[in-house]
């Protein structure tokens, strides 16, 4: 087997944000980070789980033709330039084009909204995601900005269908998660001082709402959803760290901003 993975995680995109939005039958506000894992292959090189809020949407007036009027209001959201994933790398010493491989846990506007940095990488993402993405439900349809990929048809894109283990290797499995969208997946990572963890992205948006089993209002489907928080507990129940993408706890105590889990 390979040694293991060193990851970091950066913020692309603070939510000051109803709970409401996050949890069913929350109330008040909470500050939540976008996390974007920046992950290093000792043979594949640079690889991204997840790629923020895009960078337009730091610019109030940017952000209404980008996301649309109100958007970025609704969700709270704070981000500055400096915290789109182009400048996170840089400020970590790498450049875009380093990013080999960039998985995709799901495609909302807050995770899908710097593709564009990386036109020459592979997008790893399940195939019922992107084409759902395309063309969404209505009432989702809020959630997915078509200008997060519009521009990526030349893109090289690896569309998998079900749980994957990436480079065969045992270093990076994907694992389906629908629910929160139908091809949500979450990523379990070898590290090689802490073995497996899992990064469960937007499985749930919070801890409380995974362990209480409490959907999201916009969530896909909450049934299908139940069995992913299933398939993630009999993980934690296995002694695998979950640490989701908003979750405030998780983002606080994962390693980030280049200080290293390995
Ligand atoms: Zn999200």
């Amino acid at each position: 087997m390979a040694a293991g993975l060193r990851i970091t995680a950066v913020d692309c995109g603070p939510l000051d944000i109803d709970k409401g939005i996050l949890m069913t039958g929350a109330t008040g506000k909470i500050d939540v980070a976008s996390s974007v894992y920046i992950i290093e292959h000792p043979e594949k090189g640079l690889i991204l789980f997840d790629t923020g809020i895009n960078y337009n949407v730091a610019d109030p007036e940017a952000a209404v033709k980008y996301w649309g009027p109100g958007m970025r209001e609704a969700l709270g959201c704070k981000m500055t330039r400096d915290h789109a994933i182009d400048r996170q790398l840089m400020k970590l010493g790498y450049k875009t084009e380093d990013i080999k491989y960039v998985v995709m846990s799901h495609l909302h506007l807050d995770h899908a909204g710097g593709m564009c940095h990386f036109p020459n990488a592979t997008f790893v993402v399940q195939k019922n995601e992107l084409r759902y993405a395309w063309w969404p439900d209505s009432w989702t349809s809020l959630v997915y900005c078509l200008n997060d990929f519009k521009d990526t048809r030349g893109y090289n894109f690896l569309q998998i269908n079900g749980d994957v283990d990436l480079f065969q290797d045992g270093l990076i499995q994907l694992i389906t998660t629908p629910g929160h969208s139908p091809g949500h997946q979450a990523m379990i990572v070898r590290l090689e001082n802490r073995g497996l963890v899992c990064l469960g992205a937007d499985t749930a948006h919070l801890k409380e709402a995974f362990q209480n089993m409490a959907p999201m209002p916009y969530d896909w489907n909450a049934e299908i959803l139940s069995d992913s928080y299933m398939k993630l507990r009999i993980l934690e129940n296995s002694g695998i760290p979950i640490y989701l993408s908003h979750d405030p706890k998780d983002f606080a105590e994962f390693p980030k901003n280049g200080e290293w889990a390995d």
